[in-house]
């Protein structure tokens, strides 16, 4: 298989060149068309597997096309949050985010919240808006808080390394930030196992979904 059967963008297709990816990986093909089309996916995938460009390939397709046809200099509100359970998920997925975005023609502001560091920076940084929000759960609400972001206008939510996002004490912050975010939207949900919480959780969020094994 090759990227551009996956229906990328040509922006994307250069940024997946740019950033050395020559065939996408076995993830990458099952989940990138299926988000594509805007139905939910459930993927079982480890650390190495490709998953972060998963679901970044298309969550910024999707942002491309929106601030494409969004009125210049219209407000932006957060299209997509990533919520993480670690600082380095944030980064990396932030990182590559960032990377791919430069290709595009529009411009495409990714936000990356964690917690251990100083709230105001991050909050400044929101000021001039957020397409793409990654977060960890803790850092998120904080900022919510702080009346720093609007989730109103969210309309994909990925959550990556779900597994790990309901350890460890997380999974109450993790049910308050859902509680937040509007009904309407995608939900693209990537986990290394799947213990019964994970599985509750994609029972709650997901509609239909395109199961990915690999
Ligand atoms: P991940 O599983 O998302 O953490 O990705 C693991 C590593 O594989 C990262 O260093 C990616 O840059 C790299 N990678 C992801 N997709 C591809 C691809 N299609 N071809 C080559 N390398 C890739």
């Amino acid at each position: 298989a090759s990227f551009a059967a996956l229906g990328l963008s040509p922006a994307l297709l250069k940024a997946a060149r740019e950033l050395g990816f020559e065939a996408p990986t076995a993830v990458q093909a099952a989940a990138i068309p299926a988000a594509l089309a805007g139905r939910d996916v459930l993927a079982s995938a480890q650390t190495g597997s490709g998953k972060t460009a998963a679901f970044a390939f298309p969550v910024l397709q999707q942002v491309e096309r929106q601030n494409g046809q969004a009125a210049a200099g219209a407000a932006r509100h957060p299209q997509v949050l990533v919520l993480v359970p670690t600082r380095e998920l944030a980064a990396q997925a932030g990182a590559l985010l960032r990377a791919a975005a430069r290709c595009l023609a529009v411009s495409v502001r990714v936000s990356i919240l964690y917690g251990g560091v100083s709230i105001n920076p991050q909050l400044m940084g929101l000021r001039g808006g957020a397409d793409i929000v990654v977060a960890t759960p803790g850092r998120l609400l904080d900022v919510v808080e702080h009346n720093g972001l609007s989730l109103a206008a969210l309309r994909c939510l990925v959550l990556d390394e779900a597994d790990r996002l309901l350890d460890a004490g997380f999974a109450e912050e993790l049910a308050r930030v859902l509680a937040l975010l509007p009904a309407q939207r995608q939900n693209l949900l990537f986990s290394a196992t799947f213990p019964a919480s994970v599985q509750a959780l994609s029972e709650q969020l997901l509609h239909d979904p395109l199961r990915v094994e690999i």
